[in-house]
């Protein structure tokens, strides 16, 4: 089968011919749906090498660490899960035994230090293939969502939704407002799971003017840049401030703004990691603003994200390419030229969603 293949630091990812894998105990193979090109990965080919990341991350692998697909085969011990069905993949695989892991929380795994790999398609071979395996515990259901569409929801989606639910308490009740500065692939997905998820007044902002302009179609109120940004928002907010700011951008001038605009108790998530440093003193912040970053999200909280997109309330813009394709999307996303995110589809001629046609009961526990 195709796969493309991230083989050496510094180097750009290439389409190989390698085998099929046979799912182990506990693990189901995959036909894969569609695979998400993700912004870390340019960083693990392009910027990243053995000085700076643990060997987790070290080459060979397969890419791709938001994926979805249809079971094809079931490994020894799996129950409960029928060929043809489609599922989401939880990315980050932990020790699996951990408090953390224990709690569907791999991204923060104890043991981290000693794991092979950090994810599927970081450091294990990944979604940007014809198949792949997956622990069965790391599948989340879609029913007959469409999966090519979903695969982006499994970082770029659970990313802002782990970010929103750790700042929901900022949100409750009336009168309340939040804020997404950057309308990325992320920054869409949080504005969606905002309407869905509070009665908070959405406010966004990008350079983009299309990106806006879809960000108001969805619901926020949108706020374009210029000197004039702080204030703007601040009226929006009555005076008092934004009770939870999204920074799906993070370089020194969008984090100063989330400053400039936070209410007093207010939280700032910056979720972006273009790395911008900023100042914090006593002064610099209102009375027990919150400023903190944040990472990826539990298997729970993504059950949940895709529960949302079955239910109709999350739309994902994609561009579809072929494998054959795969590295023209990474290219795209390199440039900046995509609105929303670029899905590696390895098998565009199959039907999306799970029918009665291609379901058929496979073996389990065998
Ligand atoms: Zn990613
Ligand atoms: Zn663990």
């Amino acid at each position: 089968m195709k796969a493309l293949r991230f083989t050496a630091w510094k180097t750009k990812p290439s389409l190989q011919e390698v085998e099929r894998p046979s799912p182990a105990p506990g693990e189901v193979l995959l036909k894969v749906a569609g695979a998400g090109a993700c912004h870390s990965d340019v960083a693990v080919y392009d910027q990243f090498d053995e000085s700076t990341v643990g060997p987790q991350l070290a080459p060979a692998y397969t890419l791709g660490h938001e994926t979805a697909g249809w079971i094809e085969e079931v490994g020894e011990g799996v129950l409960g899960l029928t060929k043809g069905d489609a599922y989401l993949v939880y990315g980050p695989i932990g020790c699996g035994h951990c408090a953390a892991c224990s709690r569907g929380q791999d991204t923060y795994c104890e043991n981290a230090a000693q794991t092979p790999f950090l994810a599927s398609g970081l450091g294990k071979d990944g979604g940007m293939a014809e198949y792949m395996t997956v622990p069965a515990r790391n599948l989340i259901p879609l029913g007959d969502a469409d999966p090519v569409a979903a695969a982006p929801l499994a970082d770029a989606g659970l990313t802002p939704y782990h970010a929103i639910k750790l700042a929901l308490d900022k949100l409750q009740g009336g009168g309340k407002t939040a804020l997404v500065i950057g309308l990325g692939g992320l920054g869409q997905i949080a504005v969606q799971v905002l309407k869905a998820t509070t009665a908070a007044t959405v406010i966004a902002t990008d350079m983009k003017p299309e990106a806006m302009e879809l960000a108001g179609r969805r619901g926020a109120v949108t706020v374009s840049g210029g000197d004039a940004q702080a204030e703007r928002i601040r009226e929006l907010t009555g005076g008092r401030g934004v009770d939870a700011v999204f920074d799906f951008v993070g370089l020194t001038p969008t984090i100063q703004l989330a400053q400039k605009v936070v209410a007093k108790q207010g939280r700032i998530t910056v979720v972006g990691i273009a790395g911008g440093p900023v100042q914090w003193d006593f002064y610099s912040n209102p009375y027990e603003a919150e400023l903190t970053n944040t990472y990826w999200g539990t298997i729970e909280e993504l059950h949940e994200l895709a529960a949302l997109y079955r239910d109709g309330h999350i739309e994902v813009d994609v561009t579809r390419f072929s494998l054959d394709h795969a590295l023209e999307a990474y290219e795209h996303l390199e440039k900046g030229t995509l609105l929303g995110r670029a899905v590696v589809v390895p098998h565009p001629d199959a039907p999306a969603a799970a029918t009665d046609a291609v379901r058929e009961q496979v073996a389990m526990g065998v």
